[in-house]
């Protein structure tokens, strides 16, 4: 089974115009290649099932973030943002909703709480809307996730402006991964190039966190040689069962597109030994959903 443990509906750039006009005065204009407003649910669902099926995804975590609060409200509002991820995961099981809400709004505790009663299995944050996942304000989140036993999945590495990158060191999930021991942590994107080796050290310490492998098509693209070393500090460290496998598609795609990443996974055994170490099968198996299928509590 493989399961994309992060992607999304919309990209941020279709969701919020603002933050496309900035993006191409930055580094990421090759991000910005969607310019239709995240209007036609139908068209859209249609487009990620078809990205799905060539792909061989069996089920796409469809992960939140609320950036309303630093970059101003998108189209729709947040409820009607996690509503409709519900609604979707509950007309087809391929979609797994993560609920997505900026823990600084007064209402965060009781709109996450709806979303997971409206059948959410994961609970996402974005730090670089501005506050740390240490923040006392996220308490109340943690504790719903432990309260529904989901895993909670936070951003992690330097980003695009109008985001910020402050909050999303890894080092903000560690009080947190240390104060609800029982509910387990994604390090999305595994703090990217800026924070990878402190990733992987909290995670050596704290067995309920693990690391979310997307963007890291692009430093697949920019050193492969990078890219493989570290998949083997962190078979070395921790293993490779704790290792998600996620796209962050669509925002993504024109770099890489799913299949191929789902390509390079399915060659690492082959692509590894090229680079002096071992990845197998099963563990191939394990990142690609294996892993995630328990995380979440679906079928494996
Ligand atoms: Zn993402």
């Amino acid at each position: 089974v493989i399961i994309d443990l992060h992607r999304h509906m919309w990209s941020v750039f279709e969701r919020y115009s603002v933050v496309a006009d900035i993006a191409a005065r930055s580094g990421v204009a090759g991000h910005t290649h969607f310019t239709a407003p995240a209007e036609d649910v139908e068209g859209r669902v249609a487009e990620i099932r078809g990205e799905m099926e060539r792909a061989g995804v069996d089920r796409s975590c469809l992960i939140l973030g609320d950036y309303g609060l630093r970059i101003g409200e998108g189209d729709r509002t947040i409820e009607e943002e996690n509503a409709l991820q519900t609604d979707l995961a509950r007309a087809d099981e391929r979609f797994i909703a993560f609920a997505g809400v900026d823990p600084r709004r007064d209402d965060a505790a009781a709109l996450c709480r709806a979303s997971l009663e409206a059948g959410a299995r994961g609970i996402k944050l974005h730090p670089g809307a501005g506050f740390s996942p240490s923040d006392p304000c996220c308490r109340p989140l943690y504790e719903l996730a432990g309260e529904y036993s989901v895993p909670v999945a936070i951003h992690t590495g330097p980003t695009a402006a109008p985001l910020i990158s402050t909050y999303s060191s890894p080092l903000e999930v560690d009080e947190p991964a240390a104060d609800y021991p029982d509910v387990d942590f994604i390090l999305l994107h595994a703090g990217q190039r800026a924070w990878f080796q402190l990733a992987l050290d909290l995670a050596w310490w704290k067995p309920n966190i693990y690391l979310e492998l997307s963007l890291w098509q692009t430093l697949l693209l920019e050193d492969e040689a990078g890219f493989m070393s570290r998949l083997r500090e962190i078979k070395g460290a921790i293993g490779l069962d704790r290792v998600l496998f996620g796209s962050d598609c669509p925002g993504i795609s024109k770099i890489m597109d799913l299949t191929a990443w789902v390509e390079v996974f399915r060659a690492l055994p082959e692509s590894t030994a090229r680079h002096g170490f071992e990845v197998s099968a099963g563990e191939v198996e394990e990142m690609l959903g294996g892993t995630a299928a328990r995380l979440l509590g679906v079928e494996g």
